[in-house]
């Protein structure tokens, strides 16, 4: 058994099967879109259906919204996208083609120069081989390439290779070489796709712009979200006046997001339009957690995250969200071994942000963000406030009953505590003061722990998983190469497949029309009468169906049908009764 799952294999695979098209093909597609087709679809629903019952439906504290995808570009000033939400971009001066500055390297790795540099490389590269290189195959890959426009550059990066062959270690060192070997200085980045010269990196800001209404007019500029979470936060209070919740508590949406990426690569990795499913989990600030519970516990207090307790501050939570996102990632079918967690840097963090961390999956073309759980403190919420002028606090009865028994030397020394912690991690001591007066008459503004995933990222991840070419030999001895999809039937498109042994004997067919409308009524059904049984196990094979039920002239004697299991390809006889039973037990969650 060999398990394949290079991005072309899978995306050829997908495109066969009505898993997901390019966008606009019959105009010849537009960069960064895609379109989910008939399976496609049906599996995003699983997707999005299994993530909101596990994020909102089995629990109590956790409300729902769907709001617009245009909302008032205020909201983007507040949240910083306005200013901030950019990548570095830089256009090659030769082939005019842009790209994200910080990503030249992966292109040139993926692409064509890469792959032949890296060829010439295994050989050992010496300087005779690379002026090979710049003489021929280069002269089509990268035409643009100071070594290849020029015989002086050429002979200059032979020079430097011949006095220090470390210089050539590496695609990127040897690359680079071949770009300004004869100079300029500073030294140039080279276009990855041709050779030229890259412009210096400038910020482009990725959310699209549309206007609103009739007249083309900078007042009515707005923006399609870059992101759903920004609603939650405008909707914050609305949202906590109308569902009974209260902090601790959550709000989840999950719905189109739209960036401007300049490089849209790796399929559906990096799309312009894509979904997201996010939540935003309100907690209390530590210090309304220490008032209340007289204390705080840490990560350092090895909790135990399966039940969430009132004395936990916000690194606890943080952790129990990181958890509970593997969890769901398990349980949609993706090995713990597949995924990894990645706490981000100090240096790495936003400003505001306390904790980051990215599950990475090991996509074939490396292993990058899936979904990302950050602890954003009570920035967001405090932004809006700042700029709508509205209140974002909340009012915690147990939070002021807790304050007003402290006499006046504990509410001074705990004023001194606060004004120490943030002070020490460079914040204003007024502002803590001012933090403390609120927080003795039971107000705050709460502070969030934000899990944000992708779906399509979610679903490009459980195909490559699932994907599987099996060698196998038939009875005669002939070899065959059998592709399944190892969906776990939660996500699989199709969930059971009906065949009638033969379509020409009303008998049979009408009982296999019997099962199927039984079944269609209850979950993803799929009638198939066309061909050779086994021809028809394999279309469900490539489609992920758990199961394939024939129905034969044993059915109408005795009740019982044939059910084929899709990892194990082995048959069993079963009654209906049976058959019911065990979808029931597989699907119903
Ligand atoms: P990246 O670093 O890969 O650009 P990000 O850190 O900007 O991602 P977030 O802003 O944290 O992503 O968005 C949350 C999730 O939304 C990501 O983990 C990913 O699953 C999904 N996502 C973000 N951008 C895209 C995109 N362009 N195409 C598909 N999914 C995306």
């Amino acid at each position: 058994m060999s398990k394949s799952s290079s991005l072309d294999v899978i995306s050829s695979l997908c495109k066969r099967r009505g898993f997901i098209f390019h966008s606009s093909e019959v105009y010849g597609g537009i960069n960064g879109f895609w379109d989910y087709g008939p399976m496609g679809c049906e599996m995003k629903r699983n997707i999005k259906e299994d993530w909101w019952r596990f994020t909102v439906r089995n629990r109590e504290d956790v409300a729902g919204l769907d709001a617009t995808i245009i909302m008032h570009p205020a909201i983007w000033k507040a949240s910083g996208h306005l200013d901030t939400f950019s990548d570095p971009m830089s256009t090659c001066r030769a082939c005019k083609k842009l790209m994200r500055a910080d990503q030249v390297w992966d292109i040139l790795t993926d692409g064509e120069i890469g792959q032949s540099l890296t060829a010439l490389l295994a050989e050992g590269a010496d300087a005779a081989r690379i002026a090979g290189w710049c003489k021929g195959k280069a002269k089509g890959l990268a035409p643009n390439l100071a070594a290849v426009l020029d015989a002086d550059a050429l002979t200059a990066a032979f020079e430097a290779v011949k006095a220090d062959p470390s210089l050539a270690a590496t695609v990127q060192a040897l690359y680079t070489l071949l770009a300004n070997a004869k100079g300029p200085q500073p030294a140039v980045t080279p276009c990855p796709y041709c050779g030229g010269e890259l412009t210096e990196p400038r910020p482009f800001n990725l959310m699209f712009k549309t206007i609103v209404g009739p007249v083309e007019d900078p007042s009515n500029v707005a923006y399609l979200r870059p992101e759903t979470a920004q609603a939650i936060f405008a909707q914050f209070q609305n949202v906590l006046a109308t569902s009974r919740q209260q902090v601790p508590f959550g709000i989840a949406q999950m719905g189109k997001s739209f960036r401007n990426e300049v490089t849209p690569r790796n399929y559906t990795f990096r799309s312009r339009e894509f979904e997201q499913m996010e939540l935003e989990y309100f907690i209390r600030p530590d210090e309304a957690v220490a008032l209340i519970c007289g204390k705080v516990i840490t990560l350092a207090d090895s909790p135990d995250l399966s039940t969430p307790q009132d004395a936990w501050g916000w690194e606890v939570w943080h952790k129990y969200w990181v958890e509970q996102r593997k969890a769901w990632i398990q349980a949609c079918g993706l090995p713990a071994d597949s995924f990894v967690e990645y706490w981000q840097k100090p240096e790495e963090l936003a400003h505001y942000a306390r904790a980051c961390v990215d599950i990475q999956y090991s996509f074939p073309f490396g292993v990058q963000e899936l979904e990302g759980i950050a602890a954003r403190s009570d920035f967001d919420l405090s932004q809006h406030q700042k700029h709508s002028g509205k209140s974002m606090e909340v009012f915690d009865e147990p939070l002021k009953l807790a304050a007003a028994k402290l006499d006046d030397a504990a509410r001074a020394a705990f004023v001194e505590t606060v004004v120490a912690d943030w002070t020490g991690r460079g914040k204003d001591a007024d502002a803590a003061r001012a933090f403390v007066a609120k927080l003795f008459e039971g107000k705050y503004v709460p502070h969030v722990i934000e899990p944000s995933a992708g779906v399509d990222r979610m679903m490009l991840a459980l195909l490559c998983n699932a994907y599987e070419e099996q060698k196998l030999v038939d009875e005669k001895g002939k070899e065959d190469v059998r592709v399944v999809l190892h969906f776990s039937p939660r996500i699989a498109p199709v969930k059971v497949a009906v065949f009638p042994l033969v379509k020409n004997k009303p008998e049979v067919y009408n009982k296999a029309r019997e099962v199927f409308e039984y079944l269609r009524r209850r979950y993803a059904t799929f009638w198939d009468e066309g061909g050779a049984i086994g021809r028809r196990y394999r279309r469900q094979d490539e489609i992920g169906t758990p199961w394939c039920v024939t129905i034969d002239f044993q059915t109408l004697d005795d009740g019982t049908v044939t059910v084929r299991d899709r990892d194990t390809m082995r048959q069993e006889r079963v009654t209906l009764e049976q058959l019911k039973a065990k979808l029931e037990e597989a699907l119903i969650v």
